[in-house]
């Protein structure tokens, strides 16, 4: 079954992991294996780039770049249209492959193919709108505008949670807008990144343009750090933890280039006495458990008003008892496996950590013996001044906290380092409106009676504080990729000049 969806793609045992236009047959860096997390077994191993293959790349991608940006931006669209329609047409095998490689569920494997292909009908109908504004000009007879310009080759880092939708986000975008893209994606999920060029880099070289859309596997994070340093890549488009902001972030800015910051979250919920309990219920297990708690904004802190804490901490409890764990690629299976190894073993000590710290495990906690890195969804009693809830552990545990008033429970979610994603489950409309107040939620997302996890594309996608600032996906982050010109032309015969100043012989 593995052997013949690595065929439906193309992938072979040492497969290059460099495109550059074209496959680099063999690449000069290491080899190394994307393992199975559901079972440690091999998937397959792919060739790494030399510094040399880097070099390549980024000729290739200047190179398409020129040409590229020369193609009226409609007519883009149109090009990035047929990689929708390809990526339709491999919808359930490159979900499949995602499931594989990353161990989550099917119809998240699924629904990460989907997000792909909205990107692309998203930035299709985008194509026609990367218009600028027209500003009343304060001269007679002058004309003052904005427009837009493509930007020039941009780096994508990519992390292994979302290791096909994160990519979509910034090189289709990226692409409408006259870019080319150099990928480093994670090696957790080099096999998802190969497949997903071999899809679009098929229909850009039907259309004159297999130089769109590269990749670049390296030997840990070198890829990364040529990306961050290079002069010829002005906006670097991280997604990862904030430890990896930290370092890119700072390489990039010390050439004054820039960056985009998709980083780490630590995202709350409030339930309020008047929320919908069974509609919470479902929000919270999705956002704490769906991804096996590997979302960047998987649901980590939860406040549950002391009135109706003991009824809902037990259903709550009896639902994470009920999740089926297990191979992924089996259909009722509601959580995978954790991507590693170290994972695991990071899981099980923040857990004794928040054990000492004075936290009651209520349910799980415990990795699951045998092969894969399966481990059981675990719930907290915690307390807000315990310092581990300051930080993001990538795995399933969700601390839990009584409180009283809604003013604590919402300074609580503000009090963490990160800001990305937040949400409240009322019915009452004061509450609704107090959270998403300027008093209320700090976050790049906050929502109402929906969970914290699960964002759609049309809207900006980011947070704030160590979370980066970042924002990607929908809404105006086009305006990323591109850089903003402003113009005045002036259409008299006289030379005023701004703020009426004189300056005649
Ligand atoms: P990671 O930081 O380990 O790796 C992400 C990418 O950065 C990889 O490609 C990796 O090779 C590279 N990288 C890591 N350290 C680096 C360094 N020092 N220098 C240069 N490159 C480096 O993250 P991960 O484990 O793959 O993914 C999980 C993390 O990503 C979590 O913190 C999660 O919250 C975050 N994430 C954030 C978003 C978002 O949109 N905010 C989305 C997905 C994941």
């Amino acid at each position: 079954m593995i052997a013949e969806l690595l065929e439906k793609f193309g992938i072979h045992q040492a497969h290059s992991g460099v495109f550059a236009g074209d496959w680099i047959t063999k690449p000069g860096g290491p080899e190394f294996d994307s393992l199975n997390p559901s079972d440690g077994k091999v998937i397959a191993s792919v060739m790494c780039a030399s510094s040399k293959n880097y070099e390549q790349v980024m000729v290739r991608a200047g190179e398409g770049f020129k040409r590229w940006r020369e193609v009226p931006a409609p007519m883009r669209g149109e090009i990035i249209r047929e990689v929708g329609i390809a990526l339709r047409k491999h919808k359930k095998d490159l979900g499949l492959l995602i499931t594989l490689e990353t161990g989550k569920i099917l119809s998240e494997g699924q629904g990460e193919v989907q997000e792909m292909i909205d990107m692309c009908d998203f930035a299709t109908g985008l194509s026609r709108q990367l218009h600028g504004l027209t500003i009343a000009s304060e001269r007679k007879d002058h004309r003052l505008f904005e427009q837009w310009h493509p930007l020039g080759v941009v780096g994508i880092i990519s992390a292994f949670n979302f290791p096909a939708a994160v990519w979509a986000w910034n090189a289709i975008l990226a692409a409408i807008c006259g870019d080319t893209s150099v990928w480093k994606p994670s090696n957790h999920t080099p096999i998802t990144s190969i497949a997903v060029i071999n899809i679009v880099a098929s229909v850009m070289k039907s259309n004159g343009y297999g130089d769109v859309f590269s990749l670049c596997i390296s030997e840990g994070h070198l890829a990364a750090e040529w990306i961050a340093q290079d002069k010829r890549i002005p906006l670097v488009s991280a997604t990862g933890s904030c430890e990896m902001g930290r370092v890119v972030g700072a390489k990039v800015s010390q050439r004054l280039g820039r960056s985009l910051l998709e980083l780490g979250g630590n995202n709350a919920a409030i339930i309020s006495p008047s929320a919908n309990i069974d509609l919470a219920l479902r929000g919270v297990l999705f956002a704490a458990v769906g991804t096996a708690g590997q979302r960047c904004t998987t649901l980590r802190r939860l406040f549950v008003h002391d009135s109706i804490e003991t009824m809902f901490m037990e259903k709550l409890c009896t639902a994470y008892g009920s999740i089926t764990i297990g191979n992924p690629w089996e259909e009722a299976v509601l959580m995978g496996p954790l991507i590693s190894e170290p994972a695991v073993e990071k899981m099980m000590l923040a857990i004794e950590e928040a054990k000492k710290q004075g936290g009651k495990v209520l349910a799980g906690g415990n990795r699951i013996l045998g092969s894969g890195n399966f481990v059981e969804p675990t719930i907290i009693l915690a307390s807000p001044e315990m310092p581990i809830m300051q930080q993001e552990t990538f795995a399933p545990i969700l601390y839990v906290m009584p409180y009283h008033h809604l003013g604590d429970a919402i300074r609580f979610n503000n009090e963490v380092p990160q800001g990305l994603s937040s949400a409240i489950f009322t019915d009452r409309v004061s509450e609704a409106e107090q959270f998403l107040s300027t008093r209320g939620s700090d976050c790049g997302i906050a929502n109402v009676n929906i969970g914290t996890s699960g964002a759609e594309i049309g809207g900006a996608f980011g947070g704030e504080k160590d979370t980066g600032g970042g924002r990607e996906s929908g809404s105006d982050c086009w305006k990323n990729y591109m850089r903003r010109q402003t113009c005045t032309i002036n259409g008299s015969d006289q030379l005023p000049l701004a703020q009426g100043i004189q300056f005649d012989l």
